[in-house]
């Protein structure tokens, strides 16, 4: 590499190693469509068509991956229905289901470095989020729910000593699990519902979603690697209308497990209902509430908000986007928020010190431009922000509104962009009326309390209506149950719970 062009890559943030692995990436995925995963073997669509994949950091296209229709879906519904009826996957000891899960773990770990670049291409987020957040987190889940497949079992009522056979019951993988996932977690999301899926016993179609497919492809290849044998795991890329409409109708699929948009899955709710009734675990949207107190470390309260917001470009459902505080502090937290967000370095997520990557698409951008257009018209306040970028990529300006009314779009809609909206509360508001303040929402998916006051604190986590309460910023690491309620959606994702979805209990009554 001469020295002018190693000087302009450094200009542009991209060092030298990042710019030859991205560009020998992108001559990789230019030179084939990634096909679909069906019975084990690679194929493309049955009508060979295929769709474009862009980077959202330049809009330019970067591959091309098969356009799997109803057909396909049928294919790979079939795949995974013969892999359970007669294959090993479900007859395996739990054990050897575990030790498959843990050396997927540890082929997915020795490459860390390519699926995350590869993820930041295809969805936009910052190496570093990836590496630290979604990858790390991933394959803790994927480990934590290998861990699970050989503690999930059922119970046997106690009886009489003089009683004759037995009751009890017991668990069994639920069957043919059809798994579809957004864009703004791929990796996350898909490993997962993969991970619980395959603990339980089950097969999985994975329809990944259409705007950035490319991990859960390298998923299909990984499983591959370390034996998991043909048909268990299929993966069919395409439209959510083509594709993932066809899976969740599908009349030989007994679950849907979703992560996506609160509309998509009212959507599956109904083809549930109009096929056979699968089960349906629903991981949908946010609008995330965020309390502060004026006892709190405001500094430290004001970064990790802004942290938040901006994380996965305020893509991601649980972040904190409400915020209401307490009159007395009101000023004091607009302007460390504000100070916070002047400090975010916005650029590829594969450039060196991007802390904020571009929006998935020039869609969701301009949605979000929509939504703050029409609350400003109705009297709120810009502070900062508000703004796309002018240039190539989606990337758009982390933004805070004020004066804003509960009624407005901006207060009511997931935006999913870097957005805060801050209401202050009287400094004598009781607790209830705070706590009615964030519970005003269709959604209940996280809310997040900033307070030292251990009484408020806990009066809050009971009046909260969330799937998740984070308290002074959380207490780091550990693999939890996480979903909503409301219109957030129901079940959980990991844990006990999470893995205990994808199976069914049997009852026994065995006399003699
Ligand atoms: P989306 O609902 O548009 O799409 C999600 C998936 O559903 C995609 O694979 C899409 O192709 C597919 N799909 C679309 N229409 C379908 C249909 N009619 N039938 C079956 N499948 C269909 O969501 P998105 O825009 O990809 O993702 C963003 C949303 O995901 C946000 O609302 C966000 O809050 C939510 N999300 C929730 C969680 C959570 O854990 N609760 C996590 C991440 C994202």
């Amino acid at each position: 590499m001469d020295k002018l062009t190693e000087a302009a890559r450094h200009a542009n943030g991209l060092e030298a190693g990042n710019a030859e692995r991205v560009g020998t990436l992108r001559r990789a995925l230019a030179g084939e469509c990634q096909d679909l995963l069906i019975d084990g073997a690679w194929c493309p669509a049955i009508t060979g068509r295929a769709f474009d994949i862009d980077d959202p950091a330049t809009g330019t296209i970067i591959a091309t991956a098969a356009a799997g229709e109803a057909d396909d879906v049928a294919l790979a519904v079939g795949a995974a229905r013969r892999a359970f009826r007669d294959g090993p996957w479900p007859r395996l000891p739990a054990s050897k289901r575990a030790a498959l899960l843990f050396a997927l773990a540890d082929e997915l770990e020795a490459k860390v470095d390519d699926l995350a670049l590869l993820e930041s291409l295809d969805a936009g987020h910052p190496l570093d989020s990836l590496l630290n957040g979604d990858i790390r987190h991933g394959l803790a889940a994927l480990r934590d729910n290998a861990a699970w497949a050989t503690k999930l079992g059922g119970e046997t009522a106690m009886q009489a000593a003089d009683q004759r056979g037995a009751n009890y019951f017991l668990r069994e993988p639920v069957g043919v699990v059809g798994i579809i996932t957004p864009w703004n977690a791929p990796f996350l999301m898909t490993i997962q519902k993969l991970a619980a899926a395959l603990a339980a016993g089950c097969t999985v179609v994975i329809k990944p979603s259409e705007l950035a497919p490319l991990t859960a492809v390298r998923l299909g290849r990984a499983c591959q690697a370390v034996g998991i044998p043909p048909g268990v795991v299929n993966i069919v890329t395409g439209t959510g209308a083509a594709a993932g409409q066809a899976l969740a109708e599908h009349p030989d699929v007994n679950m849907i497990s979703f992560t996506g948009s609160t509309a998509t899955g009212r959507s599956i709710m109904a083809s549930s209902a109009r096929s056979n009734l699968k089960r349906v675990v629903l991981e949908l949207g946010g609008k995330s509430p965020v309390l502060v107190f004026a006892d709190t470390d405001l500094p430290k309260a004001a970064a990790a908000i802004v942290a938040e917001i901006t994380f996965k470009s305020g893509q991601y459902c649980a972040a904190g986007s409400r915020v209401f505080v307490q009159s007395s502090v009101y000023g004091e937290l607009l302007d460390l928020m504000q100070r916070e967000m002047g400090n975010v370095r916005t650029g590829a997520g594969y450039q060196s010190g991007s802390d904020m990557g571009p929006m998935i698409s020039e869609r969701q951008r301009r949605r979000a431009l929509d939504i703050i257009e029409h609350s400003l018209e109705a009297g709120a306040r810009l502070l900062c922000g508000g703004q796309a970028r002018p240039g190539v990529g989606y990337f758009f300006d982390p933004t805070i509104i004020t004066h804003v009314t509960a009624d407005m779009r901006v207060s009511r809609e997931e935006i999913f962009a870097p957005v805060l909206v801050v209401t202050p509360f009287a400094d004598d508001a009781s607790q209830a009326e705070v706590a009615d303040l964030a519970n005003d929402s269709i959604f209940g998916l996280s809310a997040k309390v900033w307070a030292r006051d251990v009484g408020i604190v806990h009066d809050m986590i009971a009046r909260l209506e969330a799937g998740q309460v984070v308290v002074n910023g959380g207490g780091g690491e550990a693999v939890l149950p996480f979903g909503g309620v409301k219109q957030s959606g129901y079940g959980r994702e990991n844990g006990l719970a999470g893995v205990s979805a994808y199976t069914e209990i049997k009852s026994v009554r065995l006399g003699y």
